[in-house]
C-alpha cells in the first residue's frame, strides 16, 4: 500500500492536453430500478437483458484498493454512481472503506428512490454529500420518464431524509429533454429556490446508443437560464474551482443558486479531470470512450499496487479525449458505451 499512497506527494500525472487526474466516478452496479427513457429504455433493458454476473463485478475490497491507488495518482474526489448505486447491497460497507482514505471528497449520485431508508446509514458510514436526480415534480411527466411509475413524492422523501441526515449540500440533477420535461423547468426552479439545495439542469446528451438522441431534443443551457431568469432574476457566479462542470447562477434576491451543465452546447473537455471505472473494472478516460482498460485483470492477475499505479499513470498520460468539443451529428451516431454501465 505504501507505494501509491506515498506517490500522492509526487506531481499529479497529466494527460496529453495537460489535464490532471482529479475525479474518479465508480459505477458500483449496472442495474437500476428505473427505466428512464433517455438512459435505460425498457425496449433495450427488458426482462431478457443480460446484466453482469456477480463474479464479474468488482468486489468492495477491489474497489477500495483501486481507490487508494487513484488517490495516490492525485484523485481528490470520488463519486459512486451506476446504474443505481443504492441497489447494490450493503453499499454502506464500501462507503466506510472509502471514507478511511485520507483527503477524499466522497459523494454519490442516486435516483433517490431508496434514499429514505438508506440516508442515515450512508451518512454514518462516511458519505459527505449527495446528488439526487429528479426530472420533474409532475407525476405524469416523471413517471413517463422513469417508466416504472415511481412517484415524485418518493424522491422528495429521499431528499428530505438526506437533508435530515446532514448529507449537505444536496444537489438535484434534472436532465432536460425537449418535449418531455421542458415545462418542468420553472416549477422545479420555484420549488427548490430557498431550500438550500442546488438544482442543476443538464443538457440531454448523446450517451450510449439506445436513446436515439437528436440535437433538436436538447434544451440549451442558455435557454434554461433565460427562462428561469425571466421570472426569477439571476446573475452569474464564479466557479467554485477551475474546471467545475456546472456553470453557476444565483438568484439576485439571495434565495440560492442553480447550475447548468452545458455538456452539449458548451463542452468542458479542456478542463476535464475525470475518469470512470465501470462495474466490472474497466477504466474509461471519457464518457464517450468506446474502449476501456481492464483493471480487473490486473487486480485478479496478482498485480501489485505499484504496478496498477504505473498502468493507470500510463493510460492517463496517453489520454487526448475531447469528444464533446468535436461532437457532430455524425459522431453522435457512432457506437458508444451505455451510461448505466460506465457510470453517469
Ligand atoms: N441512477 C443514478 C441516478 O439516477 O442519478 C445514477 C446514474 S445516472 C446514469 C446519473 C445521471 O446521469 C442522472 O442524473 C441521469 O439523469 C443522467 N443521465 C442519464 N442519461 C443522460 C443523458 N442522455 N443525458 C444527460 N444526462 C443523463
Amino acid at each position: 500500500m505504501s507505494g501509491p499512497l506515498s506517490a500522492s506527494a509526487s506531481p499529479a500525472v497529466q494527460d496529453r492536453l495537460g489535464r490532471a487526474l482529479r475525479d474518479l466516478r465508480i459505477s458500483v452496479t449496472d442495474r437500476c430500478n428505473f427505466r428512464c427513457v433517455y438512459c435505460m429504455p425498457k425496449e433495450v433493458f427488458g426482462k431478457d437483458y443480460q446484466f453482469l454476473e456477480r463474479g464479474e463485478i468488482l468486489t468492495f475490497e477491489e474497489i477500495a484498493r483501486l481507490a487508494r491507488v487513484f488517490r495516490g495518482l492525485g484523485v481528490e474526489k470520488i463519486r459512486l454512481t451506476g446504474g443505481e448505486p443504492l441497489v447494490r447491497r450493503r453499499l454502506e460497507q464500501l462507503i466506510e472503506m472509502l471514507a478511511r482514505i485520507p483527503g477524499l471528497d466522497l459523494t454519490l449520485t442516486t435516483n433517490g428512490s431508496l434514499l429514505k431508508r438508506q440516508a442515515r446509514a450512508l451518512k454514518d458510514a462516511g458519505l459527505q454529500r449527495i446528488t439526487v436526480s429528479l426530472d420533474s415534480l409532475d407525476d405524469a411527466v416523471f413517471q413517463r420518464m422513469n417508466d416504472v411509475d415511481f412517484p415524485v413524492a418518493g424522491v422528495l422523501e429521499g431528499i428530505e431524509a438526506a437533508a435530515a441526515a446532514g448529507l449537505a449540500p444536496i444537489k438535484i440533477n434534472m436532465v432536460v429533454k425537449r418535449g418531455e420535461n421542458g415545462d418542468s423547468i420553472l416549477p422545479m426552479a420555484r420549488f427548490f429556490r430557498g431550500t438550500g439545495h442546488i438544482l442543476r439542469f443538464i443538457e440531454y446528451m448523446d450517451v450510449g446508443h439506445t436513446n436515439g438522441w437528436r440535437m433538436d431534443d436538447v434544451v440549451t443551457a442558455r435557454e434554461i437560464v433565460e427562462r428561469v431568469g425571466t421570472e426569477m432574476p439571476l446573475e452569474p457566479v464564479d466557479p467554485n474551482y477551475p474546471g467545475e462542470v456546472a456553470e453557476r447562477w444565483r438568484y439576485r434576491d439571495g434565495s440560492g443558486e442553480i447550475g447548468v451543465i452545458a455538456s452539449v452546447t458548451h463542452a468542458f473537455c479542456r478542463d476535464c479531470t475525470r475518469v470512470r471505472l465501470s462495474t466490472e473494472g474497466k477504466l474509461y478516460t471519457c464518457l464517450f470512450a468506446t474502449q476501456g482498460h481492464d483493471l480487473r485483470a490486473l487486480l485478479r492477475g496478482g498485480a501489485s499496487d505499484d504496478e496498477i499505479h504505473a498502468a493507470v499513470s500510463g493510460i492517463w498520460s496517453k489520454r487526448a479525449d475531447r469528444y464533446s468539443e468535436i461532437r457532430t451529428a455524425q459522431t453522435a451516431r457512432l457506437p458508444k458505451i451505455e451510461m448505466s454501465y460506465i457510470g453517469g
